[in-house]
């Protein structure tokens, strides 16, 4: 088939926090083709992917073939190298991403097969699913067996007791076999950051998150054996396997958190788990159980761990896309509609 239209939307979101996400929040592409078959995508990047989409990649993708996974490698490299003078990194990539989606679902929808049937056939017919957010005891009663919780470092040392009370709370709430992790968002420095580690220990943390910036990639390698066995996990601000050779080569996380909405999506994807595998860390996708991160998951060496974001009890969320997976007692798997075999909320387009 050939592609005959691109074009993206930034969705009427109602409910986004006042911040970068504002209007840089994640935006849908849609690509139709000449067979009648619509491929939809989920990219990062806001109002400024958009642009880029609609202003500079749409005139690269019209009249392109699409007929085998190596046309979408094809394009992919296309549209990197096109969008090198402004990408790379960031917006552009994210934008790319969603491009890179919405091709895997159109081939999908082509082939009457889930996306993860393209990769090569599902390895996990079902993968656990953590829960990040702040509602640790509502993510306990709705069945999950690990949790990650957000924690920032606001410059005083109440901070430590914050971290120690949460983390007792959680191994309280979930019992001594679950997985608790922290997500500090860049907040600590490499002194907090191995103080923590001491204060914390009896909690037996899986992982702490994000603890630098994706900029400081050696300092975040020399923690790994100060924090020990607690693991250095980051890459959800790092794109593509340009970029996560760099994280290759310094040794930076234990866990590798490529967001397959902004690191290229799939293809970007495919090429991280497999330098992945040859560094020997574990890829768990940052937001893995979303479709978009579960298909790779099920299908690949990713960890048998996926990302969910509950949410808070009680409170309404914009919701994008209408039939993703919902975790059930703390599991996900994907469906065997073809492509992701999610379509987007007609009320937010
Ligand atoms: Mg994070």
């Amino acid at each position: 088939m050939k592609i005959t239209s691109v074009n993206a939307v930034y969705p009427r979101y109602a409910r986004i926090p006042k911040s970068w996400r504002t209007t840089l929040w994640q935006i849908v592409v849609r690509v139709e083709t000449d067979t009648g078959i619509t491929g939809y995508g989920y990219g990062g990047g806001g109002l400024a992917a958009v642009e880029v989409v609609n202003g500079h990649f749409a005139e690269l993708l019209n009249g392109r073939s699409l007929d085998a996974t190596g046309d979408i490698t094809s394009i992919w490299d296309v549209l990197y190298e096109a969008s090198i003078p402004y990408g790379r990194k960031g917006v552009a990539i994210m934008a790319l991403s969603g491009v890179d989606l919405a091709l895997w679902d159109a081939l999908g929808k082509a082939e009457r097969k889930p996306v993860a049937e393209l990769l090569g056939g599902v390895r996990k017919e079902r993968v656990r699913a953590y829960a990040t957010g702040a509602d640790t005891d509502w993510y306990a009663e709705l069945g999950f067996t690990a949790h990650k919780m957000p924690h920032r470092w606001n410059g005083s040392p109440v901070d430590y007791d914050s971290a120690v009370n949460a983390a007792k709370h959680a191994r309280e709430m979930f019992g001594s076999d679950a997985e608790i992790m922290f997500d500090v968002y860049m907040s600590w420095d490499h002194a907090t950051t191995i103080e923590m580690a001491k204060r914390l220990s009896e909690y037996r943390l899986h992982w702490f998150e994000d603890v630098l910036t994706p900029d400081d990639l050696e300092a975040n390698a020399s923690l790994r054996p100060l924090v020990k066995p607690t693991l250095i996990a980051g890459g959800e601000h790092e794109f593509t396997h340009v970029g996560f050779s760099d994280v290759a080569r310094t040794g930076a996380y234990n866990v590798w958190q490529p967001d397959i909405t902004w690191c290229g999506g799939i293809t970007a994807g495919l090429r991280i788990v497999e330098m992945g595998r040859q560094a020997g860390v574990q890829v768990v996708p940052h937001r893995g159980g979303e479709v978009w991160g579960l298909h790779l998951i099920a299908a690949t060496e990713c960890e048998d761990f996926g990302e969910v974001l509950p949410g808070m009890r009680g409170v309404a969320r914009d919701e994008v896309w209408l039939g993703e997976p919902v975790a059930s007692d703390g599991y996900l798997s994907i469906n065997d509609e073809p492509g992701f075999g999610v379509q987007p909320n007609p009320e937010l387009m």
